[in-house]
């Protein structure tokens, strides 16, 4: 079976998108070149060899550090039985989870009962089974140089966009412009940082265009 490169497990609710509320077990894969700026999880970019560990110790770290470990989809599931998690819906997030190939992992956790879904940046190609929810997060621009890509905006089931002003908007409508007639992701907009004018650009922005509205509602409940 494929490894999978894994910076942290932990079960809590989805904050976000149209699962929001959902008890959820987060998945956080090792490794992103995408290079936002404002990215909150600078410590999975990297992939240090020097920084593999076992899952016991990665799992016992705080939610910021750049080790991770190594596991098979299997040895995931046993992972979540060991550390006693209910949750029946799984986030692979990241990091940037679409560097790897999502197919097996996907496919196992579908196969046991489990809801999936990945939130990625679209500068990837996706590869997953077909019963997986993606949620794209389009990333335009950003230092690492990496288009947003066709397929995966095709492939997205939600795009999430975080904005704080209206070229983010205006951003937004640039990769909407991959879509092609019959393509239907739900579209959520979510302001940075529960940032006042973010809020209200959101709320203007989603009532003109027939958009949703995403809040960070683990962040108001101080949940991770
Ligand atoms: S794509 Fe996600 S993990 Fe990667 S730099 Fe951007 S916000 Fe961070």
């Amino acid at each position: 079976m494929s490894l999978y490169k894994i910076n942290e497990v932990f079960e809590s609710l989805q904050g976000e998108g149209s699962y929001t509320g959902l008890p959820s077990i987060f998945v956080r894969l090792q490794g992103c070149p995408v290079g936002c700026p404002w990215c909150d999880t600078k410590h999975t970019w990297e992939v240090d060899p020097d920084s593999i560990a076992t899952s016991t110790r990665v799992m016992a770290e705080t939610s910021e550090s750049n080790s991770w470990f190594e596991q098979t989809a299997q040895q995931l599931i046993e992972l979540f039985e060991r550390y006693g998690y209910v949750a029946k819906h799984v986030v692979i997030t990241g990091g940037e989870p679409c560097m790897y190939d999502l197919t097996e992992l996907t496919s196992y956790l579908i196969g046991l009962g489990y809801s999936v879904q990945i939130e990625t940046s679209g500068t990837y190609e996706i590869h997953c089974h077909k019963g997986t929810w993606v949620t794209v997060s389009p990333k335009v621009n950003m230092p690492g140089g990496r288009p947003v890509l066709k397929s995966a905006m095709l492939r997205a089931n939600e795009i999430k966009h975080p904005i704080a002003m209206q070229k983010h908007v205006d951003e937004l409508d640039q990769v909407l412009s991959l879509l092609e007639d019959g393509s239907t992701p739900q579209i959520y907009l979510q302001p940075i940082s529960q940032q006042k004018r973010a809020t209200e650009l959101a709320i203007k922005t989603c009532i003109a265009r027939n958009w949703r509205l995403s809040l960070q509602t683990h962040k108001f409940i101080g949940i991770e």
